[in-house]
């Protein structure tokens, strides 16, 4: 009840008010109605700058650019009533359309400006958009608007001129329109009264020109649009989510086409055959050149626009492969990619002639550094240990990958054993926190011939790092070597044990598990 009873808001007293105002407008005639007409139009002015004071926009140029659009176009309707109805003069045109014509800048540059807040930076696919929309609705005005216009340049220059300008103007604004609607992701109900008043306004004036253009119409009967159009305007701007109405919406990209977007572009893109067939249906002379011309544009800026979407897959494609073959934290390789990498480099070892061998490396009493020192410190000794041996094993033209928690796979080249102990004792002394690690070391010889069994391989790699950790850890063990081609039967059940080899870095003897 107590809600009920509440004063509205004053976008909504706003609405109110100045939709009664415009009742009255609607049901009177001659000057009191321009005079109506000419009250509610100013009203929008001074919402929008009563709005700009209270709400204290992001953007408040954009709306003291919309307030004196606003104010320029009550301006013209009280010029109306001061020249026509109060003057009785019948020239055309008059000082109001100097006032009408004023208020497009302001509103373009206003919608302008909203949208480039809204999207900062190079809006490539924004600006297209808006470009073919205008391309298509610019063929409208030229073939049923400006054509006509023109051709009464002869006999009344300016008036031809001025008649000329509207539809211009409002294709301008049309594109600053389409500019902020695929810019601001935020829908809030500010930007929708903003722009279905904008719409309304452009609908009104269109349907103005092409009815005087057909009849000479005096556009009294679209009044309701003008008003609805002014009041629209002032509430959007008395409306509290005016302070934000260029925040783009979380989670939506640049240039998305989405199913809406995609059906207006289409449209529009169909205009230049639709206008042909219009004026062949109404025995018209056709535009030709114009309808070819807007044709070929249009052509070009949708091969454009697909031109940037494919641009984008490839983007999106490279970075959903890159999380695909990373590991988050260290940023190595994950497993599925050192599977690939180990895979690669066998069919390049079994081409050349090069020995193969595969260590996995696990970090010793890495639970207790955790339980000591917290996880985020884990985290970090995990990051810096990959750093560390990645530096190390890029001078040993060795591969790294996180195989999982604290174990980690290394696969190097054309290394004798000696040498590979010797990158591996590098890769201990540089483990921070003075932390160690096991290895367990498997090699296939691609001398002995066969085909590698990559699963074997690492079985046999596996086996001997739990022959490394049982011995004492901080050592490498090397699974035995196979005389024949490592196979599943070879390596991975191998009944001889894996032998724990002294590094050269620590001395520890062999010792039981525990
Ligand atoms: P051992 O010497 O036998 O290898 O002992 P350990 O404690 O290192 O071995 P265990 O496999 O029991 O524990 C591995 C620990 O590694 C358990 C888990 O908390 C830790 N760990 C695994 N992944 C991460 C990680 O991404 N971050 C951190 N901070 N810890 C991790
Ligand atoms: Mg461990
Ligand atoms: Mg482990």
């Amino acid at each position: 009840m107590s809600r009920l009873l509440r004063r509205p808001p004053p976008w909504v007293s706003y609405l109110l008010l100045g939709g009664t105002v415009a009742l009255a407008c609607l049901l009177t005639t001659g000057t009191l109605h321009d005079a109506l007409l000419a009250a509610v139009g100013c009203s929008s002015a001074v919402a929008v700058a009563v709005g700009v004071r209270t709400h204290r926009p992001v953007q408040p140029r954009a709306w003291w650019a919309m307030a004196a659009g606003m104010l320029c176009w009550g301006t013209g309707d009280a010029l109306y009533v001061l020249v026509y109805d109060v003057g009785g003069s019948q020239a055309y045109p008059a000082w109001p359309d100097a006032a009408y014509l004023l208020a497009y800048p302001f509103l373009g540059f206003s919608l302008l400006a909203l949208a480039r807040k809204a999207r900062p930076g190079r809006d490539v696919e924004g600006v297209i958009d808006a470009t073919v929309l205008s391309v298509g609705a610019g063929l409208l005005s030229w073939v049923f608007l400006l054509e006509p216009a023109l051709r009464t340049l002869s006999q009344d220059l300016l008036g031809g001129a001025v008649s000329a300008v509207y539809p211009v103007a409002d294709v301008f604004v049309l594109a600053m329109l389409v500019r902020l609607t695929s810019a601001a992701g935020a829908r809030s109900p500010s930007f929708a009264l903003l722009c279905s008043g904008t719409v309304m306004m452009l609908v009104a004036d269109a349907s103005y020109q092409v009815a005087y253009a057909a009849a000479g119409y005096d556009g009294l009967g679209l009044d309701p649009a003008w008003l609805l159009a002014y009041l629209l305007w002032g509430a959007s701007a008395l409306h509290p989510s005016m302070r934000r109405l260029s925040d783009p919406a979380p989670g939506t990209g640049h240039g998305e086409l989405g199913g809406g977007r995609l059906v207006l572009l289409a449209g529009a893109s169909l205009l230049a055959p639709a206008t042909l067939t219009l004026q062949l249906l109404l025995q018209q002379h056709p535009s030709s050149w114009a309808v070819a011309i807007t044709s070929a544009v249009l052509f070009l800026l949708v091969v454009t626009r697909m031109w940037t979407l494919l641009r984008r897959l490839r983007v999106q494609a490279e970075q959903l492969g890159d999380l695909a073959r990373t590991d988050p934290l260290t940023g190595l390789l994950n497993r599925r990619s050192g599977d690939a990498v180990l895979a690669r480099t066998s069919a390049r070892c079994a081409q050349d002639g090069s020995d193969l061998v595969v260590v996995l490396l696990d970090l010793d009493h890495f639970k207790a550094f955790n339980d000591t020192y917290g996880h985020p410190a884990g985290d970090r000794l995990l990051v810096g240990a990959a750093r560390a041996w990645g530096e190390v094993l890029a001078g040993a033209g060795g591969q790294l990958a996180r195989w999982g928690g604290e174990e980690f796979l290394v696969v190097l080249v054309g290394l004798e054993r000696a040498g590979v102990d010797a990158v591996l004792d590098r890769m201990r002394g540089v483990v921070p926190a003075g932390r160690t690690f096991s290895a367990g070391a498997a090699r296939w010889n691609v001398g002995t011939g066969g085909v590698v069994d990559l699963a074997a391989l690492v079985a046999a790699a596996d086996e001997a790092l739990y022959a490394a950790k049982a011995a004492g850890r901080d050592r490498t063990c090397w699974a035995p070597e196979p005389a024949g081609p490592v196979t599943g039967q070879d390596a991975g059940t191998s009944a001889v044990p894996a032998v724990p080899v002294r590094t050269a870095h620590r001395t520890a003897q062999p010792a039981p598990r525990g």
